[in-house]
């Protein structure tokens, strides 16, 4: 029997992902559209149910549910209860706490996902994509998605690789100079350029030495230090789009799965002007980001 709904928004609300039943979640999200189109659906408690909540330095870092259907179950990992915070904002030590929040919204899915999906490793089912939106005005959240197909992403990834005899970030390193290089950040985090990619700017963020998995399975050092390279890859990146009187936009999107190696894909949209070439862009990353 279906439990009515605010019974199941009362059992999903929750400091602790892992409290929260996974067939609640999935009922829940199918059952409702809690989403205000015109004002901020988070600010005006018009959101999805609240399933997890993390402590920041300033405000809190909240896992809502956001959708489910056939396809699968999307949640939203909302940098901080302030509007205004991103992760190209808040202080390293709030991104590390996202992205630590990110992983465990990851694992919760792959973990506790029901026989709706197809097993795709020993104890995990479902594939998880993690990406960003960066949009001028929306409260910033990173969508992290549980599907029950692979994702195409994956797909197109299998195929570079054999089109170019190597993983993006190995291709990429190869062919590296210091005009493609944007710099090197903690935890063995490498930022290039990526030249081939038809976008004004299109950077990958990788380990060295590479690691492989779902994101959190890798060590928490290389987490903490993907978290910071974002941050201050794309806070530079903001202050350049703004600089050059483009919307402060952008997205990324993270590249993991089982066997996979570990990367992330940073681009502007294909709106921005190639004008002054991909070089001119990582010159100015680099000032910004005090690395020339
Ligand atoms: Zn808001």
């Amino acid at each position: 029997m279906q439990l009515p709904e605010d019974v199941l928004r009362e059992q999903a609300h929750s400091d602790d992902l892992r409290t929260v039943p996974f067939e609640t979640l999935a009922s829940l999200a199918s059952s409702s559209r809690l989403r205000s189109s015109a004002d901020c659906s988070l600010c005006n408690a018009q959101s999805g149910a609240i399933l997890d909540q993390g402590d920041l330095l300033g405000g809190k870092t909240l896992t809502v549910l956001e959708t489910a259907n056939d396809q699968g179950i999307e949640l939203r990992q909302y940098t901080s209860t302030d509007h205004d915070e991103d992760m190209d904002t808040v202080p390293p030590m709030d991104a590390i706490t996202v992205m630590e929040r990110i992983s465990k919204v990851e694992q919760y899915l792959l973990e506790e996902a029901s026989d709706h999906y197809p097993p795709t490793a020993d104890g995990l089912r479902g594939w998880v994509t993690i990406r960003k939106h960066k949009r001028v005005g929306r409260h910033g959240f990173q969508q992290v998605r549980l599907q029950s197909s692979e994702p195409p992403w994956l797909e197109r990834e299998r195929h570079w690789r054999q089109h170019n005899g190597g993983s993006r970030p190995a291709r990429l390193e190869v062919a590296a100079t210091a005009e493609t290089t944007v710099g090197e950040f903690r935890g063995g985090v490498t930022a290039l350029l990526d030249p081939s990619s038809p976008r004004a700017l299109e950077v990958v963020l990788f380990f060295r030495p590479s690691c492989s998995g779902w994101l959190h399975q890798v060590p928490g050092d290389q987490r903490w230090g993907m978290a910071q390279a974002i941050r201050e890859v794309t806070g530079a990146l903001r202050l350049e789009l703004s600089l050059r009187g483009y919307p402060e936009a952008y997205t990324w999107v993270l590249h993991a799965g089982q066997n996979e190696e570990l990367f992330v894909r940073l681009f502007v949209s294909h709106r921005v002007s190639r004008e002054g070439g991909h070089e001119s862009w990582v010159r100015a990353l680099k000032d910004h980001l005090g690395l020339s």
